[in-house]
C-alpha cells in the first residue's frame, strides 16, 4: 500500500524560534500516525538540524530540505548538498518546486540531475510538477505535466522511481487561495499515474504516492485526500498554523 503523506513547505518563512514553536505545537496536537502515514516538514536549511532534533524519535514524522544541489560537494557557494543532509540524518528533499523553477530557472533536465544525486544518496525526492494558468486555460495540463515527468524522472529504473514521491501542484493554485476542485485534482492525478503505468507498469505506478499541492487547508483536505489517486498533500500557507496543519494531518487516510 502506498504511503499517505502530509508534507509542510515552510518556504522562506518564520524565525527559528517561531519554527520550533510551530513544530512542537503540531507534534503535541496531531494524531498518532499509523504505519502507512507520514508527516514531512520541509523547513529552511538553517533550521534542518533543530527541526530534526524536535522531530527526534516521533513515529513517522520527518524533516525535509526544500532544495538540494545537483553536485556532491565543491565550489558552489550557498548551495546545500545531499552529503550535508546525510550528515544531519535528513531523509527527504523537495525537488523542482514551481518557485525554484520560476525564480531560479530550474529546468526539467537540471532537476533530473538533482533526482539522481538524491536517490544515489538515499534521500527521497519529493518531486514537484504542475502547470501554469495559461496552460490550464488552454487545456494543455496533461501534456505539460507528462513532459515534466518524462524529462526529470523517466530515465529511472522502476526500482528507483518507486522511491520518488510526486507532488502535483498546479501553479495557479499555489498561495492563491484557489484550489483545484477534488474532481480536477483526481483527474490529473489519475492521468499522472496512467503515464507512469504506461512506462513502468501498473504495479509500479500503484506504489508511488502522488500528493496534491495548491491551497490545501483544513476545510478541503478531507475531500481532496479521499480521492483514490490523491495520497496526501504538500501544503504551504496552511502548514504555518498549528490548528490548520493538525487538521490536515487528521485528514490523512
Ligand atoms: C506550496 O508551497 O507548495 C503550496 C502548495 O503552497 P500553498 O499551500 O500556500 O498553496
Amino acid at each position: 500500500m502506498r504511503k499517505q503523506i502530509a508534507a509542510a513547505n515552510w518556504k522562506m518563512n518564520l524565525t527559528l524560534q517561531q519554527g520550533e514553536e510551530l513544530l512542537k505545537g503540531i507534534l503535541a496536537n496531531a494524531k498518532t500516525l499509523n504505519e502507512n502515514q507520514q508527516v514531512i516538514f520541509a523547513v529552511p536549511s538553517p533550521y534542518l538540524q533543530a527541526a530534526n532534533t524536535i522531530v527526534g524519535e516521533t513515529k513517522n514524522n520527518f524533516v525535509a530540505a526544500q532544495n538540494i544541489y545537483s553536485k556532491k560537494s565543491g565550489a558552489y557557494t550557498g548551495e546545500v548538498s545531499v552529503e550535508m543532509l546525510q550528515s544531519l540524518n535528513i531523509q527527504f528533499a523537495v525537488i523542482g518546486h514551481s518557485e525554484r523553477r520560476e525564480y531560479f530557472g530550474e529546468s526539467n533536465t537540471f532537476l533530473a540531475d538533482k533526482v539522481n544525486i538524491a536517490l544515489e544518496n538515499n534521500i527521497t525526492p519529493i518531486f514537484c510538477c504542475g502547470e501554469p494558468l495559461e496552460v490550464r486555460e488552454a487545456e494543455g495540463q496533461n501534456a505539460f505535466v507528462a513532459k515534466q515527468l518524462e524529462e526529470s524522472l523517466f530515465h529511472l529504473s522502476s526500482e528507483e522511481i518507486k522511491k520518488v514521491v510526486i507532488a502535483y501542484e498546479p501553479i495557479w493554485a499555489i498561495g492563491t487561495g484557489k484550489t483545484a476542485t477534488s474532481e480536477q485534482a483526481q483527474e490529473i492525478h489519475q492521468y499522472l499515474r496512467s503515464v507512469i503505468a504506461n512506462k513502468y507498469g501498473a504495479t509500479t505506478a500503484d506504489e508511488i504516492s502522488i500528493l496534491y499541492g495548491g491551497s490545501v487547508k483544513a476545510a478541503n483536505a478531507k475531500e481532496l485526500f479521499s480521492q483514490p489517486d490523491i495520497d496526501g498533500g504538500l501544503v504551504g500557507g496552511a502548514a504555518l498554523k498549528v490548528d490548520e496543519f493538525v487538521s490536515i494531518i487528521d485528514a490523512l487516510n
